[in-house]
């Protein structure tokens, strides 16, 4: 059977992740990102309203032209969780291939709140949840399977899909990084991805997520970055003033470690912002998570300024807000605080805890260092960094190696310049770049199979 793979988006830049593979006639995409800082640097661009093939010249977007160039069906679109650099363009592509979105059930959730926003496209996919471990048949020939293997990341329901094929298996293996104690769901099956290496053909490809391969050593778990978090609010227990806290707020684990210690310190967790409601709410909504009955969840800004009211009158001792913002967003709820912008003041001595690090890109930087001026000028005094990353370490990858044993392995997640540590590491595990080990760019196409 002939097997072809399309790398279409993500292989020059961390976002719009999108990776088609054929197995004869039928063809399976993996994700369909958006990369956000293409979006953000430009002023007041709304991307719900505009264009696909705009979206595609701004770099925003995969540009999925080279899917032409691929014969045969697209039989399913299978975003592997819900961050935005791996489901973002769903609204502005998946309309073009008669094929349902198959996701994981948390997934699928956002895909669809993302689908009810797009205002261009009328977007009628099919959207199939279906779990981790769980199996389901491509195409007529009886001879390909798709396969979920769960994986821990940054973000709940997280899998790694592997096409089986009578060539052996693909297996996509963005984002994930190795965790046995997540905080939240089940650990990662490196039994299974060790059976998926020994069973009948063994591994044909993997396609893995360079984003750490440059960082020795092991990715912590999330109990980790949980025990960091504790160690620092317990700390605070006895400070009677402001404390803010703010995270990734797709990050439901992180945000319960939050709730969890705010209430052992004696004060009442809140969420606020818009995404945080939205990713927490979804999660409480899908029973990934059971929070306090009375935890309050405020997302538009009347509720949002509200509730600040109410917890200046009552006392900032008593509550711990949860905010949005982590990266100094201008728009996010931290940095409006930060600029007095809200009716929660802060004083001299006050907490900022970040559970989350800055994302290093230049734009984030810069946007993050004034966002903490801002609150050093307010008197604020910042925790940083409490956090574990959600990709692999070095030890990860030479991990997922050995499980899998792949024939090929092709790079992904990263710009050239990102690719040369795991380059030297696949080198290292005997890989020769041009023959087994292919590094390649957006809208190449590599026939492993003729
Ligand atoms: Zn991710």
């Amino acid at each position: 059977m002939e097997i072809e793979i399309a790398t279409i988006g993500g292989y020059e830049e961390v976002g719009r992740q999108m990776t088609a593979v054929r197995a004869g006639d039928d063809v399976v995409i993996f994700d369909m990102g958006l990369n956000l800082s293409q979006v953000l640097i430009h002023d007041n661009v709304e991307t719900e309203r505009m264009h696909s093939l705009d979206l595609i010249d701004m770099g925003a977007i995969p540009d999925d032209r080279v899917m032409s160039d691929l014969e045969g069906d697209v039989k399913a679109i299978v975003p592997t969780h819900g961050h935005l650099d791996h489901i973002g363009a769903i609204s502005k592509l998946a309309h073009r291939y008669n094929a349902p979105v198959v996701a994981t059930p948390f997934t699928i959730e956002l895909v669809k709140q993302q689908i009810e926003g797009e205002q261009k496209f009328g977007v009628e996919n099919d959207l199939i949840k279906m779990d981790a471990g769980e199996t389901m048949a491509i195409g007529d020939s009886g001879k390909v399977d798709l396969e979920f293997v769960n994986v821990t990341h940054s973000i709940i329901d997280a899998i790694n899909p592997v096409l089986h094929t009578p060539e052996g298996a693909v297996v996509y293996g963005l984002d994930k990084r190795i965790d046995h104690t997540p905080v939240i769901g089940d650990p990662i099956d490196m039994d299974r991805f060790r059976e998926i290496g020994r069973e009948g053909n063994g591994v044909l490809a993997y396609i893995e997520d360079c984003t750490n391969a440059s960082k020795k050593g092991r990715t912590p778990s999330e109990r980790v970055a949980r025990e960091h978090l504790r160690d620092v609010l317990y700390s605070l227990e006895d400070y009677d003033g402001g404390i803010v806290a703010t995270t990734f707020s797709s990050h439901i684990a992180r945000v319960k470690s939050l709730v969890e210690f705010a209430d052992d310190i004696g004060r009442q967790p809140v969420l606020l912002g818009r995404s945080m409601e939205k990713y927490s709410g979804t999660a409480e909504r899908l029973d990934f998570i059971d929070f306090p009955t009375d935890l309050g969840m405020f997302g538009h800004r009347k509720s949002v300024d509200r509730t600040f009211k109410r917890i200046m009158n009552e006392g900032k001792g008593d509550y711990l807000p949860v905010v949005t913002g982590h990266q100094g967003e201008p728009r996010a709820m931290l940095t409006r605080m930060a600029r007095g912008e809200t009716p929660y003041e802060l004083d001299d001595g006050d907490k900022v805890v970040f559970s989350a690090r800055v994302i290093p890109e230049p734009t984030n930087e810069g946007q993050r260092y004034q966002a903490e001026k801002l609150l050093g000028m307010q008197g604020a005094r910042v925790y940083d960094d409490i956090h574990v990353s959600g990709h692999l370490n070095q030890e990860g990858h030479y991990e997922m190696l050995d499980a899998l044993q792949p024939q090929h392995v092709i790079p992904a997640h990263q710009d050239m310049s990102g690719y040369s540590s795991y380059v030297n590491l696949c080198e290292s595990e005997g890989y020769s770049m041009g023959r087994d080990l292919h590094v390649t760019r957006n809208g190449n196409l590599i026939q492993l199979v003729d």
